[in-house]
């Protein structure tokens, strides 16, 4: 069966690009499960999570400005662009959000004919018009994959996530996107997503013994391992992740908060939000909407017991949400 729960379809982790492929080539070949299968995911606890964390983004900062697009009506308003969108994951987060254009692009080929299978297979993202294409940001322009009707409205949101740290092997590659993403967006758009928390992986870093020759870290969940102590320079900052069950030993690099906040400013992106993923929870564990919303999503039971483990809790907190305004 198709998921159309929300939850569970974290899609798995690979990454290629720059990297002779390995992300494309990981990313492609991981299978697209159904919704049973995922429900057995020994970190479907953390899988939730992350969708959850996904879903508070999406209504603080992509509602608004989906909102304001059109005139007020019942119909469904809005366009989205899901930048790295995988197998599709977030589609049935988008038709909640009741858009109206959703246009989904990802360097893995095979990943994106799936997130289309997704979308054709679930009756409610049905709803709304759906456009795709193979697209690596890191060396193409929208404009290179897309036809120009695609294009011709602006964008409301933009949302990469769990995607956009591969950019960040070199300056260059990280222009590329943030000129698309501000091109494509509309004067008041949001730009959304998530990202590894350079901070607290640098402080694991630091706090590693000199015996750790591997300079590598983490539990039964996550693994790190930097390619050196040291590092000069704001890109190119390599690690390699390993997640249970979504990215097999893959090569990431940091994103630079104040680097990728100055550098946004160069493409009209002014910084509304950003919040390490324990602090989004705490933030919102009793929220009238994000509490019960936890509950349905299975971050939590009835009773308050988090269905993530220590292990997952704390690869939780190994990424940070941000959002962006485009002025
Ligand atoms: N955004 C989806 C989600 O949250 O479920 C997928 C996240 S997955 C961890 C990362 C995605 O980024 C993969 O689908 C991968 O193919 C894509 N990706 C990596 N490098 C990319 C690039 N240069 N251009 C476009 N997509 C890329």
């Amino acid at each position: 069966p198709r998921d159309d729960s929300d939850t569970g379809d974290e899609p798995p982790v690979k990454k290629s690009v720059g990297n002779g492929g390995v992300v494309v080539e990981h990313y492609n070949a991981r299978p697209e499960v159904g919704v049973i299968q995922r429900l057995d995911s020994p970190i479907i606890g953390l899988k939730n999570f992350n969708n959850w964390v996904k879903s508070v983004l999406i209504s603080k900062f992509a509602h608004p400005a989906l909102v304001t697009s059109s005139v007020r009506t019942q119909r469904n308003k809005g366009k989205v662009l899901d930048l790295g969108c995988g197998k599709g994951g977030d589609i049935t987060k988008w038709s909640k959000a009741r858009i109206s254009d959703y246009v989904g692009a990802d360097i893995a080929a095979v990943s994106v004919e799936q997130a289309k299978e997704r979308w054709e297979f679930n009756r409610n993202a049905n709803r709304i018009q759906a456009s795709f294409a193979t697209y690596d940001f890191c060396s193409q322009n929208l404009e290179d994959v897309f036809a120009p009707e695609i294009l011709e409205k602006p964008f409301d949101v933009v949302s990469s996530q769990f995607c956009i740290h591969y950019a960040f092997e070199k300056e260059e590659t990280v222009r590329r996107l943030l000129r698309n993403v501000s091109h494509w967006l509309r004067p008041g758009g949001t730009f959304i997503g998530t990202i590894p928390n350079a901070e607290q992986l640098l402080e694991h870093l630091r706090e590693l013994p000199p015996e750790n020759q591997d300079l590598s870290f983490g539990n039964a969940v996550y693994k790190v391992r930097f390619e050196s102590r040291e590092h000069s320079g704001m890109f190119g900052r390599k690690y390699w992740f390993f997640l249970q069950d979504a990215v097999e030993d893959v090569p990431e690099y940091l994103v630079y908060w104040d680097n990728f906040v100055s550098m946004a400013a160069e493409y009209n992106l002014q910084p509304l939000y950003k919040e390490e993923f324990h602090n989004v929870f705490s933030e919102h564990q009793d929220h009238p909407e994000f509490g019960p919303l936890m509950v349905r999503m299975r971050v939590m039971d009835a009773n308050g017991e988090s269905s993530m483990d220590e292990d997952q809790w704390e690869a939780a907190n190994i990424y940070i949400a941000f959002a962006f305004e485009k002025r």
